[in-house]
């Protein structure tokens, strides 16, 4: 490569110049690309090109209204579409509150109806009304809240602008409910008082990127482009094969985001979740309270962290804090025992699905 040229990765390697960059009176000059190996030039061409694929926490408490939290209710995001999971009370202020446009959200996935994961949605439909949303609006939930949902907005939503597309999920099968170009949602069974299933969110796998460098130096047409990307080789007009190895860069591995809502601790399920990037699995209460959990149906943050260790996963989020601590360093201690990676979720924070491991 030239001192100055400009490879295929345009905007990072761009900004690789920028720092380098010398002014000279007008003149710029680039300096230093030289010295990048090849390695970081294929980890910064990754990066570049690699979506953002965040979860953002809206609500991490439980049923009972503390000061501290809101209930359930969090956003998904990649490539520029939102999903929503659980929807809890007041998660229309939490998305005031965290700059979220609501006319982004093209699903809301719930796991259950209990009332901290779904009492939010009628007042949520409401507003999207009165802001003049015209999208539809698809909403996954088990079966039962088909009809509930039907009263609501025949009662509630008269003349609402936009239409919502009711999708019952079966609580009890890990299936795929949704697909798009980019990623597939697919249920999580899971142990509860009441049905109810969490949520999978699976990248896609993308194509390779073409060295722009490469297809440059052997004179590539573009209408080679799509065959490269899907493999082939180039063969040049003197009879020499250029393996595809040489012309493209491989793409990043897809990513992966599992939301484990209220359960019980489940044995088997680190199976559904292996080798997720980042697991978010409810964590009502400590070891202390083990009974307690038992009684409920719900998991300590210990479990959760059994199931992220079983899985072998690269994070753990934990969530759905009871109202009976003041906080939640105990439960936080006691996962990082068995699983060291374990962060709490908070309202606000945002978590990148592929943080280092
Ligand atoms: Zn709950
Ligand atoms: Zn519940």
């Amino acid at each position: 490569m030239k001192m100055g040229q400009i490879p295929a990765c345009g905007d990072i390697y761009l900004r690789v110049c920028l720092q380098h960059r010398r002014f000279i009176g007008q003149t710029r000059v680039a300096v230093s690309l030289l010295f990048l190996s090849s390695e970081y030039l294929t980890h910064l061409h990754l990066k570049c090109r690699m979506e953002p694929f965040k979860v953002r926490i809206l609500g991490c408490g439980s049923a009972l209204p503390t000061l501290q939290h809101f209930p359930s209710s969090q956003v998904v995001e990649l490539r520029e579409k939102l999903f929503m999971i659980d929807c809890g009370e007041g998660t229309q202020i939490q998305l005031r509150r965290l700059r979220i446009h609501f006319s982004k959200i093209i699903a809301v996935f719930i796991s259950h109806l209990h009332g901290d994961h779904c009492f939010g949605l009628p007042g949520m439909l409401s507003t999207f009304g009165m802001t003049g949303r015209t999208a539809p609006l698809h909403i996954y939930a088990p079966a039962a809240f088909g009809p509930l949902l039907c009263q609501t907005l025949e009662f509630f939503c008269q003349g609402l602008g936009f239409e919502v597309v009711f999708h019952a999920v079966d609580t009890t099968r890990n299936k795929i409910v949704y697909e798009d170009r980019s990623l597939t949602v697919e249920t999580i069974p899971l142990q509860h008082r009441i049905e109810c299933c969490g949520y999978l969110f699976r990248e896609k796998p993308t194509l390779p990127h073409i060295r722009r460098d490469m297809i440059d130096f052997y004179h590539i047409p573009i209408s080679q482009i799509n065959n490269i990307k899907a493999g082939a080789d180039w063969i040049t007009p003197d009879g020499n094969v250029v393996p595809n190895e040489r012309l493209t860069t491989p793409a990043a591995p897809p990513r992966s985001y599992a939301y484990c809502s209220d359960t019980r601790y489940i044995k088997s399920l680190y199976k559904l979740v292996k080798g997720v990037d980042t697991l978010y699995h409810e964590s009502t209460y400590t070891s202390e309270d083990a009974k307690r959990a038992r009684l409920y149906w719900h998991s300590t943050s210990r479990q959760a962290a059994q199931v992220a260790r079983d899985a072998a996963v690269g994070k753990l989020l934990l969530g759905h804090y009871s109202a009976r601590y003041g906080n939640e360093e105990k439960l936080l201690e006691e996962a990082r025992e068995i699983f060291p990676n374990t962060y709490l979720s908070q309202e606000g924070k945002i978590f990148d699905i592929s943080a280092a491991r």
